[in-house]
């Protein structure tokens, strides 16, 4: 375990096995063996943007590298929550009598932010798949920590970590222009009502950190609206922080729900967690590239065996089946509903079915109104169109798909 493809060839040839999964290729034997197999870890890089994951088996001799991959992560999670709101309530309104507010509406002790509980709920999926495929015996995560503060204000120590702007203020208002002594940021003058700015407007994303908070006089702030400076036509300000700390999200993310993460992992084997300069020094030890594939792998110091590493890289996507969002947003020009998924299925070829086409294997993304699927290759990520009755059914839809590419030369 694994096997070779030459040997994998000869029993599905024998029928001593059978085919358990077409991408990535895995068979499954027909007859029962004595415990052969060795211990496989699954190691992890739980990052804001991308996972890494890494399969190890761990031989006597060696450790190999059966699986590398990333797992890209959703970014629209909180956009889809609240499109949900948004048309509940408009649901609601149109088709419920009135109802009383109801008030302390609490959510249950230890629950998580969608966007959290989704990030944990992918990595435990995707390792219940590769389980399904290996015989994953533990796991190692590693989960970051960050110093917020340390990362605007390097020298920053002590009681200053209690004390940032807003110390001792009345409150964040006051705090923004007494700051600026009630000069406005974009024209300069000290006549008139002075207001607090978003220099980002919070309608297009911008926060309350004290990055995206300047003063401005009423004038220039009514001239500038609901607009960014630069689509005002007017220059970028002072803020209180001059600092950009929208970096810091990702930090959030990576920092909230990594005990969830290690207790759901721990549900399924035993788990274990590192810190991200412990990954890095086993990474500089083994001299190979920063990618999160290579982060996983090293969470455990690779250069104590020697290190057999495979050649595909895969790519893990998680397939969003539900598309009724879409559907009640957009109804057609004259105003009718069309019914759902009324593209569905198309000459028994369904969304997310794995396809034999003239570009190589793909996926299909879609089925178009011309009556058409949409598909992307695995090897090479080509988008096209075929007719149904060129494409060839290879293996029903999956909610987990994986893409393969080769990655010789960063492996030197
Ligand atoms: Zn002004």
């Amino acid at each position: 375990m694994p096997t070779t493809p030459p040997k994998a060839r000869i029993l599905l040839k024998q029928s001593r096995a059978k085919v358990f999964r077409l991408y990535p290729f895995t068979i499954q034997l027909n007859y029962e063996t004595p415990h052969q197999t060795q211990p496989v870890e699954i190691r992890i890089d739980y990052g804001a943007k991308t996972h890494g994951i890494a399969l190890v088996q761990q031989c006597r001799t060696h450790d190999r590298a059966i699986f590398l991959g990333e797992a890209k992560q959703r970014q629209d999670v909180k956009k889809k929550m609240d499109q949900r709101r948004e048309l509940r309530r408009l649901r609601r309104y149109r088709n419920t009598r009135y109802r009383k507010r109801r008030f302390h509406r609490r959510r249950p002790e230890g629950s998580l932010p969608p966007t959290i509980t989704q990030r944990i709920e992918a990595i435990t999926r995707i390792t219940k798949t590769l389980q399904k495929m290996t015989p994953i015996t533990s796991a190692i995560a590693e989960t970051g920590a960050f110093d917020t503060q340390k990362m605007i204000h390097p020298q920053i120590q002590g009681v200053q970590y209690q004390q940032g702007p807003g110390y001792e203020s009345e409150n964040r208002r006051h705090t923004v222009l007494a700051y600026f002594n009630y000069t406005c940021q974009y024209c300069g003058t000290t006549e008139g009502v002075m207001t607090e700015e978003h220099v980002i407007p919070k309608g297009k994303g911008g926060t309350d950190s004290w990055s995206n908070l300047t003063c401005a006089c009423l004038s220039c702030n009514t001239k500038k609206g609901g607009r960014t400076p630069g689509e005002a036509d007017m220059p970028n300000p002072e803020t209180v922080n001059p600092r950009n700390t929208n970096f810091l999200r990702f930090c959030a993310l990576t920092q909230s729900g990594k005990t969830r993460l290690v207790e759901e992992l721990q549900k399924l084997m035993p788990t274990q967690t590192v810190y991200g300069w412990q990954t890095k020094q086993n990474r500089q030890a083994a001299k190979l590239p920063k990618t999160h594939y290579f982060d996983a792998l090293c969470t455990r110091d690779t250069f104590a065996k020697p290190l057999k590493l495979t050649s595909t890289i895969h790519t893990i996507k998680l397939k969003r089946r539900n598309t009724r969002q879409t559907h009640y947003s957009n109804p057609t020009k004259n105003g009718r509903m069309r019914p759902y998924n009324e593209h569905k299925e198309l000459y028994g070829y369904k969304k997310g079915d794995l396809i034999g086409t003239p570009y190589g294997l793909a996926y299909v993304d879609a089925i178009t109104e011309s009556k058409q699927l949409f598909f992307t290759t695995i090897s090479n990520g080509l988008r096209h169109k075929i007719s149904p009755h060129k494409a060839r059914l290879v293996e029903t839809a999956k909610s987990i798909q994986f893409f393969g590419h080769r990655q010789t030369d960063e492996l030197g």
